[in-house]
């Protein structure tokens, strides 16, 4: 996530293009993701951190070596990678793409997060923790054995705390006809936050259809969830912009939890739910693994729900 900033893309509203809501007929069985697993990639991005100098920010040895590493995870589980290079002001960055060769390639799925930390710390929660969910998350669909309907293409976004930048440049540089295959981009930023909130993007123009399947998986795991619009504070930024459909999910920040959301989520109220926000505190001590647990299994309902949505009849 990165520091609220003005952001140009916040403001782009697109007209018309209002996808039904939730129109599933039924959900496919929810996986459970592996928290055991998704936190061993997290000792791995601290460990990474911690042998470059501390950090994992654009242009530096520790986003490098994330990279490099998120990829080779997924090339071993059979995923067709590309490590896509660009410019940034700290020199140049990464973006790993995965996409599972099977499906419908006119009708793609997608997910992402950003991969790099800022440069105060290692970015464990922020968002090594999106990273990791989304990472257990695409490892767990290609060990299931499960036959896509859609195509399914991660995203692991580089400089996004420089602006957006790597998110930015691969929409920017998807031609005209592989942007219209995109159905949806769900976006995952901070889901551990040790004073953590469960909240939900509601900032997407062109529909809430998938916004309100997350609600209704939360609701059903007995989690309370609030809207929140996020906009040019993350990397859905860019494909809302084209008027494709987001959704995404965060545990919170900077912002103070007040005593209404911690009677109903716990915590502490009056304290951030991150504190260690964009500091060096934001380690691997620096997460609360009840919210990374309920937040995977949303990444994994929503990724099996959607790569097989019959996207065919509109
Ligand atoms: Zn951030």
């Amino acid at each position: 996530m990165r520091t609220f900033l003005y952001s140009g893309l916040g403001t782009v509203l697109v007209a018309g293009a209002v996808l039904a809501p939730g129109n599933i007929a039924t959900a496919a069985e929810s996986p459970d993701i592996s928290v055991t697993n998704t936190k061993a990639h997290l000792d791995q991005f601290q460990s990474i951190a911690t042998g470059n100098g501390g950090n994992r920010a654009a242009g530096r040895p520790g986003y490098k070596a994330s990279a490099d590493w998120v990829k080779a995870k997924l090339d071993a589980a059979g995923y067709t990678t590309t490590l896509q290079s660009f410019p940034t002001w700290a020199g140049t960055s990464y973006n790993v793409i995965a996409e599972w060769p099977h499906g419908d390639a006119n009708h793609v799925v997608m997910a992402g997060s950003h991969l790099d930390s800022v440069s105060a710390g290692p970015g464990i929660n922020d968002n090594g923790s999106g990273s990791a969910g989304v990472l257990e998350t695409a490892l767990a669909y290609a060990a299931s054995g499960q036959t896509p309907r859609n195509r399914l293409r991660f995203g692991f976004w580089g400089a996004e705390e420089l602006g957006l930048v790597g998110s930015r440049y691969y929409v920017n540089n998807l031609p005209t006809a592989e942007r219209d295959k995109l159905k949806l981009y769900l976006n995952f930023d901070m889901i551990a936050s040790p004073n953590p909130g469960y909240f939900v993007y509601d900032d997407n123009p062109a529909g809430n259809g998938a916004r309100d399947d997350l609600v209704a998986y939360f609701t059903q795991q007995n989690v309370q969830t609030e809207f929140i619009d996020v906009q040019g504070r993350s990397d859905h930024a860019a494909f809302r912009a084209l008027g494709i459909p987001t959704a995404g999910t965060f545990a919170g920040a900077e912002e103070t939890k007040t005593s209404a959301q911690a009677a109903k989520w716990g915590g502490t109220a009056g304290q951030a739910f991150d504190r260690c926000y964009h500091r060096s505190c934001d380690t691997i001590s620096n997460l609360d693994l009840t919210s990374l647990d309920h937040q995977i299994d949303a990444i994994g309902h929503m990724i099996w729900t959607y790569t097989q949505k019959d996207y065919t009849a509109s």
